[in-house]
């Protein structure tokens, strides 16, 4: 087990620096944040030894017993990536650094006025619902521009770009279509806004397309940590 956590993530690694050869760009403007929503805290402490310093998490009780757990591995930094319900938006306010999943103004608001004070303003991507999926959170491409104004406004948010889950595909074409539609979009931020750098794109199953389109993180699960039960 031991190996096999340390050895994906190696091999992970080692797929963002060939991707990002592939597309003259240098591997070290690709953060890789790690997935392990569902792993135990067992496997996050192996990936922490094998050098991973970013973890995302999407269930909000889940990951703050795991922030807690961890708490003692003062060089982590912890990223919330799943669905926000209000009434818990108070717990990743407090224990994380980055929130990818802002899909309302409302609960931008909230995690504004809910973060600590003691604590550096929370970095903020939105979540774009690229594909018009009616099962996924985010929003539409065109209220991009008009919910980022608000968002910048936030004193304890940082606007720092834009995430999203495409519709899975194994058609590299649609894929790289979709990647370079967000890409766009991350443009027209970076443009106005100088805090924003962060492309949210590509997962263990399409990296390559999504760093050819200009990723700056992507988000691993299953290609670090193997499949999923739940
Ligand atoms: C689960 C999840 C991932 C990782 O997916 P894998 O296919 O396991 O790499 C990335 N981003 C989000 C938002 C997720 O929920």
């Amino acid at each position: 087990m031991h190996n096999t956590i340390a050895n994906h993530l190696q091999n992970t690694l080692s797929q963002i620096s060939v991707a990002a050869k592939q597309a003259n760009r240098d591997p070290a403007d690709i953060q890789l944040l790690a997935v392990s929503k569902t792993k135990p805290v067992s496997d996050l402490v192996l990936a922490y030894q094998a050098g991973q310093r970013h973890f995302g998490e999407n269930y909000v009780q889940e990951g703050v017993d795991k922030v807690l757990a961890l708490a003692h591995l003062n060089d982590l930094t912890w990223h919330f990536i799943g669905p926000i319900q209000s009434n818990k938006s108070k717990f990743i306010a407090q224990h994380f650094a980055w929130c990818h999943s802002i899909d309302r103004l409302k609960i931008a608001q909230r995690l504004n006025n809910q973060r600590p004070q003691d604590l550096a303003p929370l970095n903020v991507c939105i979540q774009i619902n690229i594909d018009n999926e009616p099962t996924k959170a985010g929003i539409m491409p065109e209220a991009l521009l008009e919910t980022a104004a608000a968002i910048a406004e936030l004193p304890n948010l940082r606007l720092r770009g834009i995430m999203a889950i495409p519709q899975a595909t194994p058609d590299v074409a649609q894929q790289t279509a979709t990647f370079l539609h967000l890409q766009r979009l991350f443009n027209q931020l970076t443009e106005r806004y100088c805090d924003v750098d962060t492309l949210s794109m590509g997962m263990s199953g399409d990296l390559a397309p999504a760093i050819a389109a200009g990723s700056t993180m992507v988000r691993v699960g299953t290609g670090i940590f193997g499949a999923r039960n739940t």
